[in-house]
């Protein structure tokens, strides 16, 4: 049996290890790839250190972590046609069952079957990407072209994620004097603001605790406002006093949620991305804006998958990334569980080039 190294979830509330598993083989309508780079999430901090026994079965260990994943076809399984050999793709992780409704309009996201199901998706229950090699069901492959696969791993899931938040609600923000407000600027806020830059005519306001982040955020043409006390004063200032039209908040604390609530306007969209509260909101018609929608949102679509990645292709988006060899990727994780990651960490399996 042939092994390789992977980072692999071994127990709830346990730091995830390095270690040797076997090699995969593709089944039927699966491709083997090997991967160019895979992205740490702070969704994995949730699932190894926060996650418990009975409260998601599909993240049950042990399974391989790494659900943001590039690579380059190494082997094709019985039946597939139409993937090229060699070439570079991303691998959507969303898996569901492929056949209900939500599946066959490729958002496996929000499959009809998935209680029934004992993994989530690759790197969520199925072996995922932080690895030598990975196995992905052919249809959830899209094709990277040109680019270069490494940088592009974020892609699948801190670009994903923020632009089916943002698509959601272009309508908010469509016709001038618009203000969108971005909270947390990691792996996936400060892809958030280049998608609503590039999408959208708003005025964006971002906030994070860290200063290198806001000030990035600055450099991709937000307005920064740090938290603390004025923080929701100052944004409803910006605004001019109505508010903001569409929020989204990458970090989904309590704290944050409010924030958001606080700040947005009548008719307005805030959408918690963020998995930071696990505990009930207090709502209260009183006090509440009129119409405020609030939503949360989880990952996005195949399809959307590929127009990231022609946003990409366009040099309308660019995630920052910071690379890191497989034998580095424990401390990558322990950067991200203490804060003290920018942006994205790719773990490069076959050396960083
Ligand atoms: P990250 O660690 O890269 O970034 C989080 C950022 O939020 C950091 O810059 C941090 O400084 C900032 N932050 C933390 N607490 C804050 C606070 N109270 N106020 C302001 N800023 C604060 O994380 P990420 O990988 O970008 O993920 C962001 C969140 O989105 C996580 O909760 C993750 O689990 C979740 N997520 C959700 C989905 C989904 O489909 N809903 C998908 C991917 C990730
Ligand atoms: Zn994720």
């Amino acid at each position: 049996m042939t092994t390789m190294k992977a980072v692999v979830h071994t127990a709830y509330k346990t730091f995830p290890s390095l270690k040797d598993v076997p090699k995969p083989t593709p089944g039927p309508g699966e491709v083997l790839l090997k991967v160019a780079g895979a992205g740490a999430c702070h969704s994995d901090v949730a699932i190894f250190d926060e996650f418990e026994e009975g409260l998601n079965p599909q993240m049950d260990p042990e399974f391989t972590l790494g659900h943001e994943t590039s690579g380059w076809v190494e082997e094709l399984g019985e039946g597939v046609k139409g993937i090229e050999h060699g070439a570079a793709y991303l691998i959507y992780g969303p898996v569901g069952c492929g056949v209900c409704r939500a599946c066959t309009r490729g958002q496996d996201t929000y499959c009809e079957n998935a209680a029934k199901m004992d993994y989530a998706g690759v790197g969520l229950g199925l072996d995922g990407g932080m690895a030598e090699y990975v196995v992905a069901p052919a249809r959830n492959l899209v094709p990277l072209g040109e680019v270069d696969p490494i940088d592009a791993a974020p892609l699948a899931d801190a670009g994903l994620t923020p632009y089916h938040a943002i698509k959601l609600a272009l309508p908010h923000l469509n016709g001038g004097g618009k203000f969108a407000l971005v909270i947390g600027l990691g792996g996936l806020g400060l892809v958030g603001v280049q998608i609503l830059k590039a999408l959208t005519g708003a005025t964006i306001i971002a906030t994070d605790m860290k200063e290198d982040a806001m000030a990035e955020a600055e450099k991709l043409g937000a307005i920064t406002v740090p938290g603390g006390e004025g923080q929701v004063e100052r944004i409803l200032e910006i605004t001019g006093g109505k508010g903001v039209d569409a929020a989204f908040d990458f970090v989904g604390v309590g704290a944050t949620v409010k924030t958001a609530m606080d700040t947005a306007a009548r008719q307005s969209r805030v959408t918690i991305v963020g998995i930071g509260n696990l505990s009930p909101y207090e709502w209260a018609f009183l006090g509440t804006p009129y119409e405020a929608e609030l939503v949360s949102t989880y990952w996005g679509t195949v399809e959307e998958l590929h127009e990231v990645v022609d946003m990409y292709a366009a040099g309308q988006i660019s995630p920052q990334v910071t690379r890191y060899s497989l034998d580095d990727a424990l401390e990558a994780y322990q950067l991200l569980v203490d804060g003290k990651l920018s942006g994205r960490a790719v773990i490069v399996p076959h050396g960083k080039k």
